[in-house]
């Protein structure tokens, strides 16, 4: 590289290209100081070097790029500009709010809004998944927000107990119950296990889980299906219970192959 060469200037990011599109949407400076990197095309470090501003517009110039650009607009994207760069290294200046276009990863782009619900819904899966109190999550959004200052979708994330709760029971609990449902339709046989025992209200609890060929995941799975809640149990009322649930979610109890549970002798 010559002794001289031109540095990336980050008073580019404030051009637009022939269309009027902020440049600053796809261009970001590469790690070298020379060089650039275009987010769109996801290209590898460019050499703006020799011929500085140039480079960039010779880029942006060429038809690979035209075409993607093009196809975001007609997509009504450019929500992703409010999409924060994950891989933006340089805190504090003018360049650190440039946005990344991910599109390949995502068939579809996403309004804002839609975006905060996803990081929401991340929190609440990750939540559920690891068994965090619905407590220690009330200032997520505050730390989310500290951490993430360059994030637009950080400062509108919010997700308090009450709201964590009510997206956990009837948001996604309702989504992942229709998907083991639809699943378990498509399978020829299917294992009921079940297991009774006292929850932290003290009260009796019937978990019923299912394992069966998964036509979705082409192996046999064990799927979490539902809660009932009992109060005295004998066995027909949990055989009762039991066949209510099939009849509801249209599930053949034809199909039931067999039973398992934990301590037959109770
Ligand atoms: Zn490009």
């Amino acid at each position: 590289m010559p002794l001289h060469a031109t540095k990336f200037n980050i008073s580019w990011l404030e051009k637009k290209d022939s269309d009027g599109t902020p440049v600053k949407r796809w261009l970001k400076q590469g790690t070298k100081p020379s060089s650039f990197i275009c987010t769109l095309c996801k290209t590898d470090e460019l050499c703006c070097g020799n011929k500085g501003w140039q480079s960039v517009e010779s880029h942006m110039n060429n038809k690979k790029h035209r075409d993607t650009l093009k196809l975001i607009k007609e997509n009504t994207t450019f929500t992703i500009q409010t999409e924060p760069n994950s891989t933006q290294s340089q805190p504090s200046s003018s360049s650190s709010n440039i946005s990344t276009v991910t599109l390949a990863s995502q068939a579809k782009t996403m309004s804002f809004s839609d975006q905060v619900t996803r990081a929401e819904t991340l929190w609440a899966m990750n939540t559920a998944r690891h068994g965090y109190s619905y407590l220690s999550c009330d200032e997520s959004a505050h730390l989310f927000q500290n951490m993430f200052p360059d994030s637009d979708i950080a400062q509108k994330f919010k997700m308090e107990r009450a709201k964590l709760s009510y997206t956990i029971s009837h948001g996604l609990g309702p989504f992942f119950h229709r998907n083991v449902v639809q699943d378990i339709k498509q399978c020829e046989r299917f294992v009921l296990c079940f297991d009774e025992q006292k929850n932290h209200q003290n009260n009796k609890q019937l978990d019923l889980f299912l394992k069966y060929w998964s036509v979705q995941n082409q192996g046999v799975v064990t799927r979490y299906y539902k809660s009932i809640l009992l109060g005295h149990a004998p066995a027909n009322v949990i055989r009762d219970s039991i066949v209510d649930s099939f009849r509801t979610d249209g599930i053949d109890i034809n199909r039931l192959l067999m039973i398992g549970r934990d301590n037959p002798n109770v």
